[in-house]
């Protein structure tokens, strides 16, 4: 696939319990563009802290590849983020089924 930057939350189920339906998402935008979506579509801040022992609600990495995703991941693509800053809202959420992407 042609480069790209994702940024991949991974849900630290800090207090016990997962933030969103997904434990790892994915936004094609670097992280500060990426943070923004993020709290636009699910209407939370990933860096708050849920339970102070458990730490961060999620882990944010960037990467530039796709090597990462696993089957069920959420994926917010390039075309989603440039809708979603545009004042779109997102519909269905996609969810990568494996294989290329
Ligand atoms: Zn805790």
């Amino acid at each position: 696939m042609s480069e790209s930057t994702w940024t991949r939350f991974f849900d630290m189920s800090s207090g016990g319990f997962e933030k969103t339906n997904y434990a790892i998402i994915w936004i094609e935008a670097p992280e500060e563009q990426a943070t923004r979506v993020f709290e636009n579509v699910f209407d939370i801040h990933p860096f708050n802290i849920t339970c102070a022992c458990c730490g961060s609600d999620f882990s944010v990495d960037v990467y530039y590849d796709t090597e990462a995703m696993r089957e069920g991941d959420a994926i917010i693509s390039k075309e989603d983020v440039v809708n979603i800053e545009s004042g779109f809202s997102l519909g269905a959420i996609e969810v990568y089924k494996g294989g290329t992407k």
